[in-house]
C-alpha cells in the first residue's frame, strides 16, 4: 500500500495531441478510498497551463470544423468499439479511484458509450431547416455550425459518464474540446483520453487540463472559449454560469439535487423495496438522480420501512479495488465519510428516528477506507436538515404523509428539481404525479429516471442553471450555432430590381 506521494505518478496532459507533464509543482493527491493510499497526483494546473491548451485547442478547431462530419462521426464508430473492448479495464480504474463497485462502474461505462453511439448518428440530426419561395425567387436555409473551443468541467462522482455526456457531441458537431476533470478521479478521464487518440482523433481537438477552481477560472475566462458545459454542486453550477455568461459564453451548468421517491399503498412492495434501496444505496448514494426522500403514502409506510431496513443491513459493503464482491463501496474521502455521518447526529438531533444505522459499518480488509453503510431515517419532517439538504451519501429519510396532494406538496417546497419518482398501480395518481411534481425527470416505476443519451437531462430549479440542457437533440443545439442564408438568383442581366421581402410591391 503506497502511503506517501514521492512514488507515484503525476497525471500527464493532454495537449496538441502530446501528453505533457503540467509546469505546475503543485499538485492533490489521488486516493484510493477503499484503503486511503495515494495512488496518483493530480497537477493543480492554472492560467498559463490553460492558455497553452485552448490556443492549440483553437489551432485543431480551424481545421476539424472543416472535416466532413461523416469523417468527424466515423472516429467515433471506432471510439465505441475501442471503449467496450475496455470496458472493464476502465471500470477497474473508476473503482479504484473512485470506490464505485466493479458493476456500477461497468454500467456507468456503457451508458457513456450509448453517448458516443448518439454521436456517431448526428450527421442525422445536425441538419437544418430549408423553405424555398419564402418570398418570389427568394429561399431560405438554416445551418447548424460548431462554435470553436468547448469546455466541460466535470465532478468525481462519474469519472468516464459525466465527460461522455459532454465531448463525444462537441467533437462530432465540430468543435475542439478541452476537458477539466474531477482533480478527485483524474485517472478515468486520462484513459478515456488515450482511447480517443487512438481511435485516430486529430491532435488537439481533444484536450485535459487538471486542476481546481484556479483552472477553471482560467478557462471560465479565456477569450476563445466559446462554451462551458458544467456538472457538479449546486453552489458551483451558480458560479460557473453566472462567470461564464458575464464572460460571453454559452453555458450548461447542472447541479446537485434531492430526488422524492413516493409509495402510493397501491405499490408492489416487494418490487418497491428493490427499487428504493437500489436508488438509495447505489453508488453508495453519490449519484445526483439517487432517491434520498421516500414518501410513502397512508398504510404502506411501516411495511415499506420494514421491508427496506431488514433488505438493506444484509447489503455488503467493501473494498472495491479487487475482486471482492460487493454490494455499497467506500465514500470519495474521508472528508466526505465524515460529514456523512455527521447527518447521521444531525438527524437524531432534529427528532427523526435512525431505524438503520451504518455508523458502525466495518470492513476487515479496509481499516483505513472510507466506509460507511445504508442508513435509514424514519418519521422525517420536511423542514430537517436531513430532508433539505444534499447528503451525498447512503442516507435515505422517510416522510410520512397521509394523501398523494401531500406529496406533491413535498416537491414545491424543495429548491432542487432534479429527479422524482412514484411507485403506484394507479394511473390517475402516475399522471397527476407527472404533470405536477415540481422535478425535471420523472419516474413512473423507475427509480432512478435518469434518461438515456437520446434525451435531455433535464434537471430545473436549482438543479441545473441554463437553457439548453445536456444529451440528447438540446445538446446538439447547444454546442452549434445556426446561420440563416436567404438566396435569390437573377435569370439574367439587364432585369429591373426590385426587392421582394421589403418592397410594397410584393408578390
Ligand atoms: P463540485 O462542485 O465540488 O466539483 C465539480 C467540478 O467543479 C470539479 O471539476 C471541481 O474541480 C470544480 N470546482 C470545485 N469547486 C470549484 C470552485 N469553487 N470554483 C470553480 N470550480 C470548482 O462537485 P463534486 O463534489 O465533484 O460532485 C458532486 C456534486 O455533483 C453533487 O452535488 C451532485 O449532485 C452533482 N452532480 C450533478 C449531476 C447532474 O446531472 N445534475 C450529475 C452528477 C453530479
Amino acid at each position: 500500500m503506497k502511503t506517501t506521494h514521492n512514488d507515484v505518478q503525476t497525471c500527464k496532459l493532454l495537449q496538441a495531441g502530446r501528453w505533457i507533464d503540467a509546469k505546475t509543482a503543485d499538485f492533490e493527491p489521488v486516493i484510493n478510498p477503499s484503503d486511503g493510499s495515494i495512488i496518483a497526483k493530480t497537477p493543480m494546473c492554472g492560467p498559463r497551463e490553460v492558455d497553452e491548451t485552448v490556443r492549440a485547442a483553437q489551432t485543431a478547431f480551424e481545421t476539424w470544423s472543416e472535416a466532413p462530419i461523416v469523417e468527424r462521426a466515423r472516429v467515433f464508430f471506432r471510439y465505441r468499439r475501442l471503449l467496450e473492448e475496455h470496458t472493464d479495464e476502465l471500470a477497474a480504474i473508476i473503482s479504484r479511484e473512485h470506490g464505485k463497485t466493479r458493476a456500477e462502474a461497468r454500467a456507468s461505462v456503457l451508458r457513456g458509450i450509448e453517448v458516443v453511439e448518439f454521436a456517431c448518428g448526428i450527421p442525422s440530426l445536425i441538419g437544418g431547416q430549408t423553405m424555398e419561395n419564402i418570398a418570389r425567387d427568394v429561399d431560405c436555409e438554416t445551418l447548424r455550425r460548431p462554435l470553436g473551443v468547448c469546455v466541460g468541467i466535470t465532478p468525481f462522482n462519474f469519472p468516464a459518464m459525466v465527460p461522455l455526456w459532454m465531448f463525444p457531441v462537441a467533437i462530432v458537431c465540430g468543435n475542439a474540446f478541452v476537458l477539466k476533470p474531477s482533480e478527485k478521479v483524474p485517472l478515468s478521464a486520462n484513459r478515456l483520453g488515450e482511447l480517443l487518440v487512438e481511435a485516430g482523433l486529430p491532435d488537439g481537438v481533444f484536450s485535459i487540463v487538471h486542476g481546481g477552481k484556479a483552472c477553471v477560472d482560467a478557462l471560465l475566462g479565456h477569450d476563445l472559449v466559446r462554451s462551458v458545459s458544467f456538472v457538479g454542486s449546486t453552489p458551483v453550477a451558480k458560479y460557473i454560469y453566472e462567470t461564464g455568461t458575464a464572460n460571453g459564453k454559452r453555458v450548461q451548468a447542472a447541479g446537485g439535487a434531492k430526488n422524492h421517491i413516493v409509495i402510493m399503498p397501491d405499490a408492489d412492495l416487494e418490487q418497491t423495496v428493490a427499487a428504493l434501496q437500489n436508488a438509495a444505496f447505489g453508488c453508495a448514494g453519490e449519484r445526483c438522480m439517487a432517491g434520498s426522500i421516500a414518501v410513502p403514502v397512508g398504510d404502506i409506510a411501516q411495511p415499506l420501512v420494514d421491508g427496506l431496513c431488514a433488505a438493506s443491513s444484509k447489503l455488503r459493503v467493501g473494498r472495491t479495488d479487487g475482486d471482492a464482491q460487493v454490494d455499497m463501496g467506500p465514500l470519495i474521502t474521508r472528508a466526505h465519510r465524515d460529514r456523512v455521518r455527521e447527518y447521521l447526529d444531525i438527524g437524531r438531533a432534529e427528532g427523526a428516528e435512525l431505524v438503520l444505522d451504518g455508523s458502525k459499518v466495518s470492513v476487515e480488509d479496509g481499516p483505513e477506507g472510507f466506509f460507511i453503510g445504508p442508513s435509514v431515517f424514519d418519521r422525517v419532517q420536511p423542514e430537517m436538515r436531513v430532508a433539505r439538504d444534499e447528503i451525498f451519501g447512503p442516507v435515505l429519510s422517510v416522510i410520512r404523509v397521509a394523501t398523494v396532494d401531500e406529496a406533491i406538496a413535498l416537491g414545491h417546497d424543495c429548491p432542487y428539481g432534479n429527479g422524482a419518482a412514484i411507485f403506484t398501480r394507479s394511473g390517475y395518481a402516475a399522471r397527476r404525479f407527472k404533470r405536477e411534481f415540481n422535478a425535471g425527470m420523472i419516474g413512473i416505476n423507475v427509480a432512478v429516471p435518469a434518461p438515456m443519451a437520446w434525451f435531455p437531462f433535464t434537471g430545473q430549479n436549482r438543479s441545473f442553471f441554463g437553457d439548453l440542457h445536456i444529451q440528447g437533440m438540446e445538446s446538439v443545439h447547444f454546442y452549434t450555432q445556426q446561420r440563416v442564408t436567404m438566396t435569390r438568383w437573377f435569370e439574367g442581366d439587364g432585369r429591373e430590381f426590385h426587392d421582394p421581402i421589403w418592397s410594397d410591391r410584393r408578390g
